[in-house]
């Protein structure tokens, strides 16, 4: 799929991750996600079938506990996160029901991939909901996951949704633009690479490790899962959360970010 041919995407999933979501104190970002809400219900009713991942659980519910997240146990994360999903899930109900969408709360775990009888299971679950008109919103079910059932980013997870339900693409809406030729914030000379149509090491080596105070997901996490996606046939673009109209751009062929294709 190329930039031209983006726009027939039918099946879409949007990644978007806590630093979009949030605002630095870990509170949510209601101008962005209304914002975000719009686009997805826009091209819902376009006749596209929308799935949001979406993170920002743990974030929000530290927030409303009155606590950060340094030095906490897993436990606490853990329990954190169940607090934060409840006023996520809540927000997007209500936003998503002024423009008339239904939504539904899907959280997982790695394991249900790795298993192909509850890979089946979920994936006739995601069928079942989309073809009702449902609008999916996704997250890691970080209340019981740990170390060996986790997908322990959502940049990993979006991917995984984006293959149960055959999805023609995903978009990833980060805090980075794209992925440049070196580390923006430390090279002034980092360019955006449009396009990448095979993942090299030298691209992870580019990626680095970062992430965010937030967020899980670095840019490594985010190549790891474009080779995902890429070789299940799914391109996937990175592109800024901070304007979700960016959905619309990718869609209409704009240059926004960079494109992985697959073949
Ligand atoms: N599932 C985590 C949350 O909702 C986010 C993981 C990530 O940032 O990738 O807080």
């Amino acid at each position: 799929m190329t930039h031209q041919n983006i726009a027939d995407a039918r099946r879409i999933v949007v990644k978007v991750g806590s630093s979009t979501l949030t605002h630095q104190n870990g509170t949510m970002d209601l101008r962005r996600i209304e914002a975000l809400v719009r686009v997805l219900s826009d091209l819902q009713n376009e006749g596209r079938e929308m799935i949001l991942v979406s993170s920002g659980a743990m974030s929000v519910g530290f927030a409303r506990l009155g606590q950060t997240k340094e030095g906490k146990s897993l436990a606490e994360k853990q329990a954190a996160a169940a607090v934060g999903q409840c006023g996520l899930i809540d927000l997007y109900d209500r936003l998503f029901s002024e423009f008339n969408h239904v939504i539904a709360q899907v959280l997982i775990t790695r394991d249900v991939v790795e298993n192909d009888a509850r890979r089946d299971n979920a994936r006739r679950t995601f069928c079942t909901l989309i073809e009702s008109g449902v609008i999916p919103v996704v997250n890691e079910n970080d209340t019981v996951s740990y170390e060996e059932i986790e997908f322990g980013d959502n940049d990993t997870l979006s991917a995984h949704v984006a293959h149960l339900c055959h999805a023609d693409l995903l978009i990833n809406l980060s805090d980075v633009d794209g992925l440049y030729s070196a580390n923006p914030r430390a090279d002034a000379s980092a360019r955006l690479i449009p396009e990448v149509s095979e993942i090299t090491p030298e691209l992870y080596e580019i990626a680095g490790g970062a992430g965010t105070a937030l967020g899980t997901g670095g840019m490594h996490s985010k190549l790891e899962a474009a080779s995902f996606a890429m070789r299940h046939g799914i391109p996937m673009v990175i592109t800024s959360g901070a304007d979700p109209k960016n959905v619309y751009r990718v869609l209409e062929g704009a240059f926004v970010g960079t494109l992985f294709s697959a073949k």
